[in-house]
Order: C-alpha cells, then sequence, then structure tokens
C-alpha cells in the first residue's frame, strides 16, 4: 500500500520555553512523511521556492519518500510560519504565516501517484486538498488535518473537502471551533453529518481519542522527560495513524483503529523530544517498537473490580 500525502513543505521560526530556532525545516508534509515512511511508501505533493535547500530532504529520500510531486518555484519563496508556545504546549500562537508559493500552487500528481491507497490531506489551503483528490483514482482511506487559520478564513471550501474524507484529525480546540460545540461526542455527531465516519481529536500531552459510530477509544500520551517543542506533533500523529493503516492494507475496525491510535501516539511522542525534524533523522524502527510496547504498559490494567 502506498500512502500519498499533500500539504506544507515549509521554513518554521519557532520559540518554546526551550529554546528558539529563526529558520528551520518544517511543514506539515514533511513532518507527516518523515513519521509514516517508518511504516509504508510515502509520495509527498507539495511546492517550495527558490530558496529552499533541498538538501535537508536528503534523509527523507534515503527513508524512500518519493518527491517527485514537491515543485520547485525558482522565482518564488518557500511556505513561512512562525509560532510560539508557552508553557501549556498544547496550543501553538501563530506569529506569521506566509503562504509564499503555496498562494499560487495547482497541484498536477505524477502518474504513479494516482493510484496512491491511502491519502493524507494534511493542513494546507482546503481548495487544493480537493485539486488533489480530483486526480486519485480510488483510494481505500482519505483522511485529513485543517487548522484555525483555514477554519476562519475557508470555512465553505473546508467543509467541501470534508464530504471527501473518511477520516479527519484535528485538535481539541479546532473540532469545537469547527463545529461550535464544546462537548466533542457533539462535535463528532456534526461532523459525521458532514461525511468523515472517524473523528481524531488530538489532546497533545494528553493524548488523542478516536470517534467512530458504535465506539469511542482514548490513548494516553506518553510521559516524557524530555520535551523540547511540540511542533509537527499532529502530523507525525497522522503519519503514525495512517502509516499502521496503509503497512497492514487494514480494514477500519475497531481493534485496527486503536492499534493505529497508539501508532499515532507512538510517534508524536519522539517528535516532541526535539526541535524541527531533527529526532526523526535519527530515530529507529527499534525504538518505535520498544515504544509502541511502553504504551501498552502505561494503559493496561485488571479488568476485576471487586467492592
Ligand atoms: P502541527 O502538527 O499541527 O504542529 O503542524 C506543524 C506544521 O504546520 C508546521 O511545521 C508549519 O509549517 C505548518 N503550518 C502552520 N500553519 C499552516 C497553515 N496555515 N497551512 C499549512 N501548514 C501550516
Amino acid at each position: 500500500m502506498t500512502i500519498l500525502v499533500v500539504g506544507s513543505v515549509a521554513y518554521d521560526g519557532l520559540e518554546t520555553p526551550f529554546g528558539k530556532k529563526e529558520r528551520i525545516l518544517g511543514g506539515a508534509a514533511t513532518h507527516f512523511s518523515a513519521s509514516a515512511s517508518f511504516f509504508a511508501p510515502v509520495q509527498l505533493v507539495g511546492v517550495v521556492g527558490g530558496d529552499f535547500d533541498e538538501k535537508e530532504l536528503d534523509f527523507l529520500k534515503r527513508r524512500g519518500v518519493d518527491l517527485a510531486g514537491l515543485q520547485i518555484q525558482k522565482e518564488g519563496k518557500t511556505f513561512f510560519w512562525k509560532g510560539k508556545y508557552g508553557y501549556d504546549l498544547n496550543e501553538a500562537q501563530t506569529l506569521d504565516t506566509q503562504l509564499n508559493v503555496f498562494a499560487e500552487f495547482n497541484p498536477a500528481l505524477p502518474e504513479n501517484f494516482r493510484s496512491a491507497s491511502h491519502i493524507f490531506l494534511a493542513n494546507i489551503d482546503p481548495e487544493l486538498q480537493v485539486k488533489v483528490l480530483k486526480q486519485v483514482q480510488k483510494p481505500k482511506l482519505v483522511a485529513m488535518d485543517t487548522m484555525n487559520f483555514w477554519i476562519q478564513g475557508k470555512r465553505k471550501e473546508l467543509l467541501n473537502t470534508l464530504r471527501h474524507a473518511d477520516c479527519l484529525l484535528v485538535n481539541e480546540s479546532e473540532a469545537r471551533q469547527l463545529t461550535g460545540e464544546y462537548n466533542l461526542t457533539k462535535a463528532f455527531k456534526k461532523i459525521r453529518s458532514w461525511g468523515p465516519k472517524i473523528l481524531v481529536v488530538k489532546q497533545g500531552e494528553y493524548g488523542a481519542m478516536l470517534f467512530a459510530d458504535d465506539f469511542v477509544f482514548s490513548a494516553p500520551g506518553y510521559p516524557l522527560e524530555d520535551l523540547k517543542d511540540p511542533t509537527g506533533a499532529g502530523d507525525s500523529f497522522a503519519g503514525g495513524f495512517i502509516g499502521f493503516l496503509a503497512k497492514k492494507n487494514a480494514p477500519l475496525t475497531e481493534e485496527n483503529l486503536k492499534h493505529a491510535v497508539v501508532c499515532g501516539s507512538t510517534m508524536a511522542s519522539f517528535q516532541v523530544e526535539d526541535f524541527g525534524l531533527e529526532r526523526m533523522r535519527t530515530l529507529t524502527k527499534k525504538e518505535i517498537q520498544e515504544r509502541f510496547q511502553a504504551f501498552k504498559k502505561l494503559s493496561h490494567f485488571e479488568e476485576t473490580l471487586i467492592l
């Protein structure tokens, strides 16, 4: 199975209580690909400007990520996002968003990208997300992300993209903002009526909840000692979640979806250990497997209750 992702490839300026970076590699599609490539082949669709140092993506190439869908617009500038986090690391404050080459981007998928089985519409303009969907043949799963920037700025277009998605992955505050519902069960019902049959609500350090028609599942966040930068946690989560489903060509059963959520939480827990994509460059499959097991231990308990 192959995963296709469309989303931002970016330079980020980041400030967290643990340090500051003026301009480092970031972007939703970049973070997603780094994570998902541990599980299945990934094809990336996006655009960068003439200022982009392509060598930065060498580690993704080594991981087998197909970059044939990454356009380079020599005369333009790469997408730039600047964000800041206080001690509540669950919520980024956006200081600057420069769409640059993404403002005029018209994705044209290479022929071999059109038959991808699993699609992730990472955080980007919902109109672009739909343009990509129109070019793929018959995916088994369409999952998508979005953020406040698009919920506020392109709500109508976003609702249109949602009609085509099987699964929506968003932060808690985004789920509330999108639906106008504080209660997440009610938020899921509304989202369900718009299209997606699965909702994953990412809750930062507290983990994630998955809502489906007949069950709800909650996975904790991993209690980390060293945490430096939460940027990209959501995309790494999506990479583990979709990566697992693609690797196993897994039908969307309760068991598989639970397993996928824990894979997502596992990948996100590594992502936040360092700035940008640094941790993903050194991560090994063995480390992923060990932390997955640690997750199991974290929330496993005996089932009997004697009163
Ligand atoms: P997250 O996983 O939600 O922390 O996503 C982090 C990435 O999203 C950063 O590396 C940013 O470059 C990217 N990003 C921030 N704002 C936007 C936006 N409006 N559209 C697309 N990508 C964005």
